[in-house]
């Protein structure tokens, strides 16, 4: 499926919250299976309390990526369900990051649901690379909290988390 401006896109949905080397690994693993990729960050937030606004975690996935990245990356914020908004910007399917047995469990299950809703919507799935499964959104600010640490965010993403604990 292409969409108006007829791309291959991939979504890539998630909380980013905040974004970390293991959300970058996907999505540039990801980048080179379509044409344009979208990172998708759901405006309203889940049953989640989230550090960033929608806004900022916006601006720090794109702080990472190069000029010639950006001409085929883009975030999008929106509303309501993932299934939907896929199939209205006319994506191909979308994009998920698989790091433990128990993200599978949980991304096999979201997974049928999506395609249940839209049965268009594929997921794929891409494995962490190694050094990576051990990173989380969650885990990262925990630890920033306390003292810094390498090689999990970016230096501008580390920094806008220790500001929020400052
Ligand atoms: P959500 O709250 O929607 O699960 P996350 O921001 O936690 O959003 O993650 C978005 C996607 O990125 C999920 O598919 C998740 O499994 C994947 N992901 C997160 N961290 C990593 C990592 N370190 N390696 C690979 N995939 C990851």
């Amino acid at each position: 499926m292409k969409n108006d401006q007829g791309s291959k896109i991939l979504l890539y949905p998630g909380s980013f919250d905040p974004p970390t080397f293991g959300h970058y690994n996907i999505a540039e693993r990801g980048l080179k299976l379509c044409e344009q990729l979208i990172i998708g960050i759901h405006k309203e937030g889940s049953t989640k309390s989230y550090m960033f606004s929608a806004e900022e975690r916006r601006d720090m996935f794109l702080s990472y990526f190069s000029d010639a990245q950006r001409q085929r990356i883009r975030v999008d914020l929106y509303e309501g369900l993932t299934a939907e908004y896929a199939g209205k910007i006319g994506a191909l399917g979308l994009l998920r990051g698989l790091r433990t047995n128990a993200d599978f469990e949980f991304e096999f299950q979201m997974a049928a649901m999506n395609k249940h809703l839209n049965s268009e919507l594929e997921t794929v799935f891409i494995r962490t690379d190694g050094g990576l499964a051990h990173i989380s959104s969650s885990l990262v600010k925990d630890v920033l909290r306390y003292r810094d640490i390498e090689g999990m965010v970016s230096e501008f993403v580390a920094n806008k988390v220790k500001a929020k604990f400052s």
